[in-house]
């Protein structure tokens, strides 16, 4: 399959990208790792007029450390990632261990953090961990920067809050306690496909229970979601088999998935509450 037509531009500083994509509105669609774009384009579902390629923009591609905050610049591979040792403790290990469940290793060595926070699958590994720990986007645009709180950003399936115009240039995440454990679980009908349902948790447990309960998953909805209801049963409470199995009853009631070909909406349900289980077992066990 060969895509539209297309002009192709390639800046190489982020001024120059937002300049072009304030010229060009609606028409133009920012390049990353090609790797949700160009099979989209193929399938003609995507016919952008522009594509501004941001390969070249190197600034674009770091992981650094800000204090309390890891941030990550939107060009980072997600290959980048899969290596624990890029980001310092706990935050390392989960997002190595994301990272591992994206796709296949070619895909992993092209795609970009940014160009999945942005394609903004309700499946993504990515979404789903910047919504866990309520991660910051960062927009630039003709107007300047704005920063957009995870949950806001994700509006609906491949919809987000980003103008046209706006160019996501890096993703802020909290560094986390050395004594955070993490647990990332999720079930897809071959390795390296999307998930059908992914479950995700960090769990602090301290002397008077479990401190800062965060649990999220994907492919239950339009974008990924927050169990709070989970994380209000964990909050304060001794790590047991019963409590982590309340809380994944809780997390079963806190989505309304939606039935597609590969599963129906009883069926994530299900998956929701085996996995954020299983997610919540091995954050306990996690050495
Ligand atoms: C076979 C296959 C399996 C896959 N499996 C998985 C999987 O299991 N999990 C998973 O999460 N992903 C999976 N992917 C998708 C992959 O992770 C993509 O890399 C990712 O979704 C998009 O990142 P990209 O850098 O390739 O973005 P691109 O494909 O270049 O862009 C995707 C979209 O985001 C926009 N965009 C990109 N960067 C920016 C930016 N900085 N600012 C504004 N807009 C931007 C583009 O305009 C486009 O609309 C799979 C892909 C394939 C082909």
């Amino acid at each position: 399959m060969k895509p539209p037509r297309f002009e192709y531009r390639a800046p190489s500083d982020v001024e120059e990208v937002v300049g072009i994509l304030t010229e060009v509105g609606d028409e133009g669609k920012v390049l990353a790792g090609g790797q949700s774009l160009v099979p989209s384009m193929n399938f003609r579902l995507a016919r952008p007029g522009l594509l501004v390629d941001i390969n070249g923009v190197k600034a674009l591609d770091y992981i650094q450390r800000s204090g309390d905050r890891i941030l990550i610049g939107t060009l980072t591979r997600h290959s980048c990632l899969e290596n624990a040792a890029a980001v310092p403790g706990p935050l390392g290990r989960l997002l190595a261990t994301a990272a591992h469940h994206v796709g296949h290793m070619p895909i992993r060595v092209r795609g970009t953090f940014g160009g999945s926070v942005a394609h903004a699958d309700p499946a993504a590994e990515w979404c789903m961990v910047s919504v866990l720990l309520d991660a910051e986007i960062i927009a630039v645009g003709s107007r300047g920067r704005r920063t957009i709180p995870a949950e806001d950003f994700f509006r609906t399936v491949f919809t987000t809050a980003l103008e046209p115009y706006e160019l996501l240039s890096e993703v802020i995440l909290p560094v986390l306690p050395d004594s955070a454990r993490f647990g990332f679980v999720e079930f897809s009908r071959r390795a390296g496909d999307f998930a059908i349902v992914a479950s995700s948790v960090v769990i602090d447990v301290g002397s008077n229970g479990i401190i800062n309960p965060r649990v999220a998953l994907a492919g239950v909805g339009g974008t990924p979601v927050r169990a709070r209801s989970a994380e209000a049963v964990l909050a304060g409470s001794a790590p047991s088999a019963e409590l982590f199995r309340a809380a994944a009853d809780a997390a079963a009631g806190d989505v309304e998935p939606m039935g597609d070909i590969h599963g129906s909406s009883e069926y994530r349900r299900h998956l929701v509450r085996v996995l954020t289980r299983r997610a919540l077992e091995r954050a306990a066990s996690e050495a």
